[in-house]
């Protein structure tokens, strides 16, 4: 079965999230922990969170992704900055235990000047901070379009992120369809190789959760403009395979489409008519 959702607005709190997704046929949704800028975040609503909870195990939700503010940037050259992302991430891990087992997904960050070698380094320190033995959230890397001087954008960064860290076992990867196509790879003529080329270098079972995107852009255009399916230049017929894929089957899919919450309900409906 697909399990599928899309990017909601938490702002009308915990369970409306949970009856969004419902109403759209999606099991499965993707909300940000904070307004995207990265201000501080509300106080929680336990109850609400209780209620949610109930929601999704009711209607047999898979896991649901938490994403940081792509404002942050791990690898900075400026310590402030860092400092704000680690202090930033460290308090969202610590709000995501009271909704256990899910998932933490954050944007590498973008090293600007310092070149790809310490910026990986950086991250992996960040990680290494922040990641606790008994934490109960995988955190996950994002695959990055490679805009400017975005870490990420090959499975070869990912890969040298993940090998740095400690706590192993707690870090995970989330592909973007519109990011890895951005970055280059063919995963409209070639996805069978790029899932080998994912395979080989960061390992499938590192993959927690896929970002399903069209790109308004071509391949290697290190863009990162989203496009809703079908209408872009990943298309749909590349999108089936992709949702077919057995090297992806039961992971959760999550647009990040330009939609509104109607816009998402009709792409849902034509996936699972697909799949
Ligand atoms: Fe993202
Ligand atoms: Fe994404
Ligand atoms: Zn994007």
């Amino acid at each position: 079965m697909l399990r599928i959702g899309c990017h909601l607005s938490s702002s009308k709190g915990w369970e409306a999230m949970g009856q969004d997704a419902l109403k759209i046929g999606a099991d499965t949704f993707q909300f940000f922990t904070r307004n995207p800028r990265g201000s501080k975040a509300k106080a929680l609503n336990l109850e609400d969170l209780e209620n949610l909870k109930r929601l999704m195990a009711k209607n047999g939700f898979a896991r649901i992704v938490a994403h940081a503010p792509y404002t942050l940037n791990a690898c900075s050259a400026d310590e402030r900055v860092r400092e704000f992302a680690r202090e930033t991430m460290q308090d969202d891990l610590k709000r995501m235990e009271y909704l256990p087992g899910n998932y933490y997904n954050f944007h590498p960050g973008s090293h600007v000047k310092q070149g790809v070698e310490k910026g990986v380094r950086q991250i992996a320190e960040l990680l290494n901070e922040i990641l606790q033995e008994d934490q109960k959230t995988t955190v996950l890397l994002e695959t990055m379009a490679g805009k400017g001087t975005e870490i990420g954008r090959t499975f070869e960064e990912i890969a040298e992120i993940l090998s740095q860290i400690k706590l192993s076992d707690k870090v995970g990867v989330c592909m973007d369809t519109c990011h890895v196509h951005d970055a280059g790879y063919d995963i409209v003529n070639h996805l069978d190789e790029t899932v080998s080329e994912f395979d080989r270098i960061i390992g499938l079972k590192r993959l927690k959760v896929i970002h399903l995107n069209d790109s308004k852009n071509p391949s290697g255009s290190h863009k990162d403009r989203h496009e809703k399916i079908g209408e872009g230049w990943i298309g749909l017929e590349a999108i089936k395979q992709i949702i077919c894929h057995p090297a992806f089957e039961n992971l959760p899919f999550i647009l990040e489409t330009p939609n509104q919450l109607d816009g998402y309900e009709k792409e849902i409906r034509l996936l699972r008519g697909i799949k």
